[in-house]
């Protein structure tokens, strides 16, 4: 990371705001994952606590500390406040600490803080309410591309990691077309739900931020990280089948888990259909989106300057050509 001479000193201080900015924008994140899935504006109503209706006052809504010194648990009612909000709050501060290392003090920080902080709020809805929000989806996929427009007028100095609007329309219809073929395979061959209209949305959105090779990336990335998790849970259930079943059993009680339980015992055929079928793909496109913006396009150049060695130069001697 890059910094004039003279913001040198100033280098920790950027750090720690980055980090605290970050933790903010989570605090918002948090908003947005517990209001979009319900229709709800994220700005009205003040936060409040969801079993007593006390609106929280500024001190109880600090982000991390808050949870820590209430105890995890609401000034008025005691209710215990979920993990998510300090996951959420302390995750999206690092994202942003990192962009600010990795990017430096170049317009595409702020735009890769963002598109961090919605990768966050994707990845949480999805486990949440198996939905991705298109309330992220919807603007993100334009702003991509405006975005790229923007990085070719201005060029590499932007910092911006996709610099041709082309590249980045392509990423987007690679992105939509490759998912969007998934499904559509899925329900007309295999004759099973498809893998969500959401996952759609999500990959052409990051093709428009990250460029045709992000989207490819993204989803070698996702898949890789889907079938570790995939086979590390299959062994789990093998070997400690049996505990597992009697640890879910006993987190079942928090006051958010109720609601969603009771919901599917109502109808058990809908709980079959979508525990059977509907993979939570969102949040592997995420995290695979995050760690190509950061480290993709080096991985790439390091991988093709391996098996693709630079060309041998080419001996005159004698006016003869020696290979
Ligand atoms: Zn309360």
């Amino acid at each position: 990371m890059t910094l004039p001479e003279t913001l040198q000193p100033l280098q920790g201080l950027l750090m720690i705001s980055a980090f605290i900015l970050g933790t903010v924008v989570g605090s918002f994140c948090n908003v947005c994952i517990g209001r979009w899935p319900a229709g709800e504006s994220v700005i009205k109503p003040r936060s409040r606590c969801p079993k007593c209706l006390n609106s929280i006052a500024w001190y109880d809504n600090v982000p991390l500390i808050s949870w820590l010194a209430l105890g995890a648990r609401c000034r008025h009612c005691k209710a215990p406040i979920s993990m998510q909000y300090p996951i959420v709050e302390g995750l999206t501060g690092l994202l942003f600490l990192a962009v600010y290392w990795r990017f430096g003090l170049v317009f595409a920080a702020p735009v890769y803080m963002a598109f961090c902080a919605s990768m966050v709020i994707v990845t949480f809805q999805d486990l949440a309410d198996w939905t991705i929000p298109n309330e992220i989806t919807f603007p993100g996929i334009p702003l991509g591309l405006v975005l790229a427009l923007a990085g070719m007028a201005w060029g590499e100095s932007s910092g911006l990691r996709v610099t041709d609007v082309f590249d980045a329309m392509l990423g987007m219809a690679l992105g939509g077309g490759i998912l969007f073929a998934l499904d559509r395979i899925t329900v007309f061959i295999l004759k099973k739900p498809g893998m969500g209209f959401g996952d759609v949305k999500l990959l052409a959105m990051v093709g428009a931020f990250l460029g045709w090779r992000g989207t490819l990336g993204t989803l070698v990335i996702a898949s890789m990280l889907g079938s570790m998790v995939g086979i590390a849970t299959i062994l789990y259930f093998r070997y400690f089948g049996d505990e597992a079943d009697a640890d879910t059993t006993t987190e079942e009680p928090e006051a958010a888990e109720n609601q969603k339980t009771e919901k599917e015992a109502t109808s058990s055929d809908e709980e079959i259909t979508l525990e059977g079928h509907y993979l939570p793909f969102g949040p592997y496109l995420a995290l695979g989106a995050v760690i190509y913006l950061f480290i993709g396009p080096e991985i790439i150049e390091a991988y093709f300057s391996i098996i693709v060695p630079a060309p041998e130069p080419i001996i005159l001697y004698d006016g003869m050509e020696l290979l």
